[in-house]
């Protein structure tokens, strides 16, 4: 509970509309894109980073929590206000300042949708690769407070790749600069990483200096259809191997396949085991043509008994259909899913997919896979009804028994979505005692009150003992 006095302070900040109380205000920011809730306090929204550090000045010296927060599509409940206190929502905060065609960068506030960005930059012919499936409900700052990556990484890289110098307003509001245009900068520690991935723990990213590249012209999609999933893996591995890399290898399994068939009758066939979508791109048309046909011919050679390799925008886009309708259709098989997002090392493909699907017979719960092929990244989604206790003990056990599968084949619990509050208990058997101790030691320089998004991340003894996931 917040005292009505500094409720007043933070209207005096931001203007009265831009600070919600009411309960039914507060319920829409209780969520992320998992199935966790808990509501916050107040929902504060600033408009600049002089904003945002007097928010976080007065925080401070109340020590009242404070959850940064862009459209809440995070997928590890680190926006949801495990302990109340302020959501810091950015979303107002969405100006592209300035985009310098010169250096190749674009300066941006945190609260752009990354959609929105890559369309202003792609009108000057520029491209800003980081694709999140969720890039037209995502903001930057929420992308680069998790490194997001997505199906294009695989030849262009993640969102930390992007990320030449933040803005960002610390614990005690002040504000530091990092990084910059500049390409080359070792002056100091690389403090622009350290923020990127760290989860609104360590601070709020408000402005975010980015780097473009050229835009590819072309692009040209092929869909690979595997009655046995190891071919299907086996292809990714040779055609990474014969030195192509396209701009994305996605797969789904024979699980998600049938969901997404019973959802939106594409036609899909129901008798294999995984289809990959596979995309080349780049500035020539004819090496990007020769590219994909050459990739067409090893998808036949390792087993694939059908592929098709659009030949129109029209056709390119129907490919991706299905791809698209993933999490819609998994949304019509089961009330609620937990989407993991394991990444293994690639030629570990095989045994992490038979491994999950043996889970998935063990516990007796769906489990649809699918993910990005080509660097190892697999979301296990695991279907089940919150309502149900009996369910709900499976999923947990699921996961469990997912996040071991993971770390055995030398991989890691999260590719992407991070680790919010769902991945916290399973962290120290991934990364061990001597990692917690030097992301503690950080987490108190930078925020000694642990007033940013306390609960997260770090595993240990949650504030006020009210975790959310106790697994
Ligand atoms: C359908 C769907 C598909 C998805 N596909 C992908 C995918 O392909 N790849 C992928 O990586 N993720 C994916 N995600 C997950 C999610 O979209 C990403 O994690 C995204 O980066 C979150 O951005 P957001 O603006 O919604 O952040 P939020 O969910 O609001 O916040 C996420 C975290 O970032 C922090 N944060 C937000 N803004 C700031 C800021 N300005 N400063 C400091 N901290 C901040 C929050 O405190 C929280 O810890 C998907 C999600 C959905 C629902």
């Amino acid at each position: 509970m917040i005292e009505p006095r500094i409720i007043k302070e933070l209207q005096n900040l931001v203007g009265k509309q831009h600070v919600l109380t009411s309960p039914e205000d507060l319920v829409a920011y209780s969520y992320d894109g998992t199935f966790a809730e808990r509501r916050p306090d107040v929902v504060v929204s600033p408009n600049s980073t002089e904003q945002v550090s007097q928010i976080m000045g007065l925080a401070y010296r109340e020590e009242i929590p404070v959850v940064p927060r862009g459209m809440a599509s995070g997928l590890a409940a680190a926006s949801v206000p495990i302990n109340g206190g302020i959501v810091l929502n950015l979303c107002r905060m969405n100006r592209i300042l300035e985009i310098d065609e010169l250096n190749f960068t674009v300066t941006a506030e945190a609260g752009v949708v990354t959609q929105d960005l890559a369309d202003a930059v792609a009108r000057k012919g520029l491209f800003y690769p980081p694709d999140p499936s969720s890039i037209k409900q995502s903001t930057l700052g929420g992308n680069a407070a998790c490194n997001a990556g997505g199906p294009r990484c695989l030849k262009y890289g993640v969102t930390s790749d992007y990320v030449r110098g933040l803005t960002v307003v610390l614990a005690d509001g002040r504000v530091i600069k990092t990084g910059g245009k500049a390409i080359k900068n070792v002056t100091g520690y690389n403090l622009t990483q350290l923020f990127v991935g760290s989860e609104g723990t360590l601070g709020v990213i408000t402005e975010l200096i980015l780097k473009l590249i050229p835009l590819p012209k072309v692009a040209r999609t092929a869909k690979a259809v595997f009655p046995k999933l190891a071919d299907a893996s086996q292809c990714v591995n040779r055609i990474l191997t014969a030195g192509i890399t396209p701009a994305t290898i996605e797969l789904m399994d024979e699980t998600t396949i049938a969901t997404i068939e019973e959802a939106m009758h594409l036609n899909l066939p129901l008798d294999v085991e995984a289809i990959l979508i596979i995309e080349s791109d780049g500035m020539d048309e004819q090496r990007v043509n020769q590219e994909i046909e050459a990739i067409a011919d090893i998808c036949r050679a390792t087993g694939a008994r059908e592929v098709q390799v659009a030949r129109t925008e029209k056709e390119r886009n129907d490919l991706w259909v299905a791809r698209r309708a993933i999490s819609p259709s998994l949304a019509r098989r089961a009330p609620n899913k937990l989407g993991e997002d394991i990444s293994v090392p690639r030629s570990a493909i095989p045994d992490a997919v038979a491994a999950i699907k043996e889970i998935s017979r063990q516990v007796r719960i769906p489990i649809a896979i699918f993910g990005h092929a080509g660097d190892g990244n697999l979301h296990p989604n695991i279907l089940f009804d919150r309502r149900d206790p009996v369910q709900v003990e499976k999923m947990k056990k699921a996961a469990a028994e997912i996040f071991r599968v993971a770390l055995q084949l030398g991989g890691t619990l999260s590719g992407e979505h991070g680790v919010g509050s769902l991945k916290r208990p399973f962290v120290e058997q991934d990364v061990g005692p001597v990692f917690i101790d030097v992301m503690n030691q950080i987490k108190k320089a930078l925020d000694p009150k642990n007033i940013l998004n306390p609960g997260k991340v770090i595993p240990g003894p949650v504030p006020g003992g009210r975790d959310l996931f106790a697994w």
